[in-house]
């Protein structure tokens, strides 16, 4: 299939336009096997060796998502985390990264533990701001800029082109976690940057039954043959069934991406005005700090993901999520099933998450349904003060 010519909707539904050789099957078959036969003159002619290294289950997945991201080639991973952490486990002892105050916990988390034990020089700072994120940079010594745009779970935007720009005139690589946004919603490698990672669990897979990660590069280079390494050797490697239903997932992205967008837009506006919430944090609202930036680096939509704050404190968001009858009180995000989720007390001691908040993740049901449920949740307005 010519992947100039046709649209991402197009590429992606026939996953490329795959079709299985040997069978004529348009969907691939699952590949299970973890070793490939030597020749007798004792070499690998297939080009395969072992399926901790290399799995012909992953081919597809990974040239769709590299396809959509515009890159030169894409890794899957057993998990987002495995992704993320190849990033920087490719980095050297002493070297210098930023990433943001405001990001995905358990990234965040381990960056501030494993990875400073480790030897990195990790700091966290404020990734919205172009002026923290010049001040921070260490030229020479900074070696990679890490972005996530819209930021977990107060959907912080971070200019991915003037980040971009900044990390390479100090001499750093930028990676964006790209998970919430999407490659429907934002194209990282053309703003500029160099890795895009995403956790397939999430949107790429969209159905909540597996987890998986992903890396997409820009280029070929040093750091690129590490993180390769990285997966071959650790062994941070999917498994082919997982990968077999990545790949289905992937087909109906756009759709699901599309309707989860729009249904945010409207729960984000309705709820805008309801005086039982004191706050809607949704890069989608024209009063959102990050709404102009969002306008320019997203097309299409601005996800599916939004943040309620309840007024009343933390007990009653907590009450909140505890009477949805339709959204689904877990963790995660990016199912076709609407999940709520009181965010602070997942995240723990120094959460940037307010108590007050609830963490949105929005499906494919019908908008009406999930506005009304929220409705009945919410305490009655007589409560209010
Ligand atoms: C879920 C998530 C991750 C981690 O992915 P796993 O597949 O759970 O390891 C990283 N970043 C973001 C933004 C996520 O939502």
């Amino acid at each position: 299939m010519d992947t100039r010519k046709n649209h991402p909707e197009t590429l992606v539904a026939q996953a490329l336009g795959w079709v299985d050789d040997a069978t004529r099957a348009i969907t691939p078959p699952i590949h299970v096997s973890s070793t490939y036969l030597r020749d007798p003159d004792n070499q690998y002619r297939s080009g395969r060796v072992y399926a901790r290294a290399d799995n012909p289950a992953f081919d597809q997945a990974e040239a769709v998502i590299n396809a959509l991201e515009g890159g030169h080639q894409a890794l899957l991973f057993a998990s987002g985390m495995a992704a993320a952490t190849a990033v920087f486990q490719a980095l050297a002892p002493g070297d210098h990264v930023l990433a943001p105050k405001v990001m995905y916990w358990s990234l965040r988390n381990w960056l501030m533990t494993f990875a400073t034990h480790w030897g990195l020089q990790v700091e966290l700072i404020d990734m919205s701001s172009p002026a923290a994120v010049q001040a921070a940079l260490r030229p020479g010594k900074t070696k990679l800029v890490w972005v996530e745009t819209p930021a977990n779970p107060l959907w912080t935007l971070t200019d991915i082109a003037a980040t971009a720009q900044a990390a390479h005139a100090a001499g750093a690589l930028l990676a964006v976690d790209s998970t919430v946004a999407t490659p429907v919603l934002t194209q990282p490698l053309a703003l500029g940057a160099d890795i895009v990672m995403h956790a397939a669990t999430k949107y790429l897979n969209g159905h909540s039954d597996l987890i998986a990660g992903a890396l997409v590069t820009r280029a070929d280079g040093e750091l690129w043959q590490r993180v390769r390494k990285i997966r071959a050797q650790l062994g941070g490697t999917l498994g082919s069934f997982e990968a077999w239903l990545l790949l289905r997932g992937l087909r109906t992205l756009h759709l699901r991406v599309h309707a989860a967008s729009a249904s945010a837009q409207r729960i984000a506006e309705h709820f805008s005005t309801d005086p039982r919430v004191l706050d809607v944090l949704y890069p989608g609202l024209p009063g959102f700090p990050g709404h102009a930036l969002a306008r320019s680096q997203m097309q299409g939509g601005f996800g599916g993901m939004l943040s309620l704050r309840v007024r009343g404190g933390e007990q009653a968001a907590v009450d909140v999520a505890a009477r949805t009858r339709l959204w689904k009180r877990a963790t995660s995000l990016g199912g076709v099933e609407s999940l709520i989720e009181h965010r602070a007390s997942i995240e723990g001691v120094g959460t940037p998450a307010p108590s007050d908040l609830l963490r949105l993740s929005v499906g494919i049901e019908h908008v009406d349904d999930l506005i009304a449920d929220l409705d009945q949740a919410l305490p009655a307005a007589t409560a209010v003060d």
